[in-house]
């Protein structure tokens, strides 16, 4: 890790154009990671079965996220952008672009919180950086708590969503792997008709004191 590889070099325009990529780049993956959590985990699967309980918590009580720790909210991508970090510097990949993607990937949870907070709850300049459209904004990640709850993966802007739904990207990787190994996407039992309310789900409305109103809006 050479210190001298943190000072961007060349002309501004491509410093510019690489970190505007890097900031879409890290929205990409947290759609990546968010899609194959939705669509592929289950709380059996072995390693991550807890991260994807906390997913599927998240389309049942989408305002839980607001009631925990920011430690806990934003722990999940803190580690995941360690562990880029790492991979990254181990394959020779040490710079400002590899140390600006992890400080970006660390805080998608913080900027998926906020999108679920309610706005006179936020200081001043998160809602600047929200209305600026810098990151993203609670009615367009509202999209993807909208039904049936499968496109609008990307949790940190509103540019990467818009283009991945015009080429039906994620359609097409779901029909790729269903045709390769026959895996199809689970079901969400969040979904209206979808089933009761997993009893730890109730039990933890209990202990958070989630209003009747609140969990009528979660499940409609
Ligand atoms: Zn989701
Ligand atoms: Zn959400």
């Amino acid at each position: 890790m050479d210190p001298v590889m943190l000072v961007p070099v060349g002309p501004w325009w491509s410093v510019l154009a690489q970190a505007i990529g890097i900031y879409l780049l890290v929205d990409f993956i947290s759609g990546i990671i968010h899609w194959s959590e939705d669509r592929y985990g289950a709380e059996t699967t072995p390693l991550i079965g807890n991260a994807i309980k906390k997913n599927i918590l998240h389309h049942h009580r989408p305002r839980h996220i607001t009631r925990i720790s920011l430690w806990e909210a934003m722990s999940p991508t803190l580690f995941i952008s360690l562990g880029i970090f790492a991979v990254g510097t181990l394959l020779g990949l040490f710079g400002w672009q590899l140390v600006l993607l992890s400080l970006l990937g660390m805080n998608v949870n913080t900027v998926h919180r906020w999108a679920h907070s309610i706005p006179k709850d936020l200081p001043w300049f998160i809602r600047a950086l929200q209305k600026a459209r810098l990151i993203q904004t609670p009615q367009h990640h509202a999209i993807h708590h909208g039904l049936p709850r499968v496109t609008h993966y990307c949790a940190f802007t509103n540019w990467v969503n818009p283009v991945l739904e015009v080429f039906r990207f994620w359609r097409g990787v779901e029909w790729c792997i269903a045709v390769l190994t026959g895996i199809r996407p689970r079901e969400d039992d969040s979904l209206p008709g979808a089933g009761p309310t997993p009893q730890w789900i109730l039990d933890l409305d209990e202990e958070y004191k989630v209003s009747a109103r609140e969990r009528r809006a979660a499940e409609s």
